[in-house]
């Protein structure tokens, strides 16, 4: 099954993909996470998007579309992936179609603007293993440092609170118009993510099993 997981940044898009990826057995594909790391190893698409990720702008659709498009022909993307944070864009969205690439659901993670910068600002990451906690919600046992690798915790450059601004008014501006045409074409499904995560899971299984 291939399913689109969008939403807010902040709406908890990557936390229900690692849920999906263990009770559905598909891998799931984050392009910020692909973003972030052709960042870190200083690749020719990680040089070209870096000023825009951390502004909070989107990354050019050429340079997105080719990555994405690349990475969904991969064999382990043949029965199926979660891919969180693509289509960001109409232009995206209609290179997936053009590509014959199908799309079975696209979940909508809806969830109010005030919660979104409530749980962005408090994020903190592992710099070396990616774990994610929150400050309030889900802190380390171990202070600012990883539970799982004692590597100092940080906040990503994007959840700055500048920054958080921008991501969501680029939101807004650019991916809203993508939810209404999946909403159009009858697949999307939208989702209270103003809950808990395993309550959201469990809901998205469930609507998943009916539409099979
Ligand atoms: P995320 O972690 O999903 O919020 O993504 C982090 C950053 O990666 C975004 O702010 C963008 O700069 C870039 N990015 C991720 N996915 C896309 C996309 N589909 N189109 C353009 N830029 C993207």
């Amino acid at each position: 099954m291939n399913i689109l997981i969008m939403g807010a940044p902040g709406s908890g898009k990557g936390t229900q993909s690692v849920s999906l990826i263990k009770r559905l057995n598909i891998p799931a594909i984050s392009t910020g996470a692909m973003v972030r790391d052709a960042i870190s190893k200083g690749s020719p698409v990680g040089k070209r998007a870096e000023a825009f990720a951390n502004s909070g702008a989107l990354v050019p659709d050429d340079v997105m579309i080719d990555v994405v498009l690349e990475r969904l022909g991969m064999s382990d993307c043949k029965d199926g992936y979660i891919l969180d944070g693509f289509p960001r864009t109409l232009p995206q969205a209609q290179a997936m179609d053009k590509a014959g690439i199908r799309t079975d659901i696209a979940i909508f993670m809806d969830v109010p603007e005030e919660v979104v910068i409530k749980r962005l600002s408090g994020r903190r990451v592992c710099g070396k293993c990616g774990a994610i906690y929150h400050i309030s919600s889900l802190p380390s046992k171990k202070g600012e440092i990883c539970e799982s690798c004692d590597t100092p915790l940080v906040v990503r450059d994007d959840d700055k609170p500048l920054t958080i601004k921008k991501r969501l008014e680029v939101y807004n501006q650019q991916t809203g118009p993508v939810i209404q045409y999946y909403r159009q074409k009858g697949l999307l499904l939208t989702v209270d993510a103003d809950n808990d995560a395993e309550s959201i899971s469990d809901y998205i299984i469930g609507a998943i099993g009916h539409r099979k």
